[in-house]
């Protein structure tokens, strides 16, 4: 038996000031993608895995991931999908394909891009091959991704750490419906709402709770429950929080249990808020006030993996004249990489640091330091989510003043793991501040934060306060943007299913 395994994946804001090219994508195709993602916790790897547990036949197709960002340019899109089509029509003919896709990918004209490439996949294996997809948490499921695929699975975890899981559970779906036991039977049930992305924690809050309640129904014939929330910087048709449930031929209680799982979603939708939401001078007080070290401090509005920049340097302008607390700000800054290069280590330079790429939100904050270190280069990510996947920054420079240490990179940099700091030579636990970008991925990876970090209230593409984003092509009402009764709850979506 030959299964298929191929992934293509970005998160698209459509608020971000960047666009993504084809050379933000790191694309790898056929036996590569093993050595691609070997050692790493990605559906990939979790399906290879699973295909050749059973003794089946793995066949790496294709893996192209780039960052989050802006939308895909249109003809880098096309260019993957002809490759993904390309690359299972000269495959063998395949019993079963297993396609990880994000499901928040959009172009500037495509605002559904992942349905697209799900059907450039049925077109090309036929009707009669069986195709599961695998979904992040934060994707935002349609209709037509439904329509599509015979089996559908997402990440049950937000911070997400279960990307092995997900494409080990998604193969044992794709096998189940080769060895003719499963008939998969899918419900979608939409509501039309968005919450922060800082609210959706799977474990505390009220998406765990909703989490759980899902565990407990599942069961061999509700062989699937997939929770999608959706990220919230997503400007297209359709958007809302998604409720996927799959049974084995029973389509009743596939629609009874979405439908109820969507009404409670609904009704406890007030309870998804920001936990500390704090001003910049109030955020490094709470760091004064507390004995955590590090006491973390999430910039999520400028977080790069919700797609912003990165180049924010509000907490710089704050930080450089902080008496007491050292502290590390990481920002990305082509532009003032460049001088410290030129400048040298031990160098002392003078910097406009930050708001280069995104303009929009700050102005660039002059900041005077020595090089410390210059590098470039690819590293492992290190911490819960996307564990040992390799990535760059670009070049990077470290530049030091008296208590503040800035890490500045050309592109943006996975700050949430604290393998970022240590491939640039600062140990991110060694201060009593550190700055991350991030909304929620970084609570893994440092053990005080849970309890006590805190996220920064400034504008950004990825900001919290959702009310700020200006939508025009998402269907309204939308809530929390517009008034609703509660009578909203109607708008729900019908059985799907192939
Ligand atoms: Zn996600």
């Amino acid at each position: 038996m030959r299964i298929g395994v191929a992934s293509i994946m970005q998160e698209t804001n459509s608020f971000a000031a960047r666009s993504c090219g084809l050379k933000d994508f790191t694309v790898t195709t056929g036996d590569a993608c093993r050595d691609r993602v070997g050692g790493t916790n990605s559906e990939m790897a979790g399906a290879i895995a699973a295909i050749e547990a059973v003794g089946a036949t793995a066949v790496p197709l294709l893996h192209a991931w780039a960052l989050p960002s802006g939308p895909v340019e249109d003809e880098a899109f096309s260019w993957l999908q002809s490759l993904l089509q390309n690359e299972l029509g000269s495959a063998r003919t395949l019993d079963g394909l297993v396609l990880s896709l994000h499901g928040a990918m959009a172009t500037s004209v495509r605002f559904d891009a992942d349905a697209e490439l799900i059907e450039t996949a049925r077109l090309v294996v036929g009707e009669e091959t069986p195709i599961g997809v695998s979904l992040d948490l934060h994707a935002n499921v349609t209709d037509r991704m439904v329509r599509a695929a015979d089996v559908m699975t997402g990440y049950h975890t937000d911070p997400h750490v279960d990307m092995r899981y997900t494409g080990e559970r998604l193969v044992g779906h794709v096998l189940s419906v080769l060895d003719g036991v499963l008939q998969p039977v899918l419900t979608l049930e939409k509501r039309p709402m968005i919450v922060p992305a800082e609210s959706m924690n799977t474990t505390t809050g009220p998406l765990a709770a909703i989490r759980r309640k899902a565990d407990a129904l599942s069961n061999d014939t509700v062989v699937d429950i997939s929770l999608f929330p959706v990220q919230p910087w997503l400007d297209v048709p359709e958007l809302g929080f998604g409720v996927l449930v799959t049974t084995n031929n029973d389509p009743r209680n596939a629609n009874r249990i979405a439908t109820a799982l969507a009404n409670e979603v609904w009704e406890i939708r007030r309870e998804f808020t920001v936990p500390r939401l704090l001003e910049p001078p109030d955020a490094v007080a709470a760091a004064r006030a507390s004995s955590t070290r590090p006491f973390v401090i999430a910039e999520s509005a400028d977080a790069p993996s919700a797609g912003a920049a990165g180049d924010s340097p509000v907490m710089v302008a704050i930080l450089a004249d902080e008496a007491n607390l050292t502290s590390v700000v990481p920002v990305v800054d082509p532009t003032s990489v460049e001088r410290s290069f030129a400048a040298g280590v031990g160098a002392s330079v003078t910097l406009d640091v930050g708001a280069g790429i995104d303009t929009r939100w700050h102005h660039p904050v002059r900041f005077e330091g020595v090089v410390a270190k210059v590098g470039e280069g690819r590293y492992r990510l290190a911490g819960a989510s996307f564990t040992g996947m390799e990535v760059t920054m670009g070049r990077f420079a470290v530049i030091e003043s008296s208590r503040l240490t800035l890490l500045l990179s050309e592109r943006p940099a996975w700050t949430s793991d604290p393998a970022t700091f240590r491939f640039a030579g600062i140990d991110p636990f060694d201060v009593d501040l550190l700055v991350v970008r991030s909304c929620s991925d970084f609570l893994p990876n440092y053990p005080g934060s849970p309890k006590d970090a805190v996220t920064l209230d400034v504008p950004g593409p990825a900001t919290p306060r959702l009310e700020r984003l200006e939508f025009e092509r998402a269907d309204r009402p939308l809530w929390p943007l517009d008034p609703f009764d509660d009578s909203g709850i109607s708008v729900g979506r019908a059985l799907h299913g192939r």
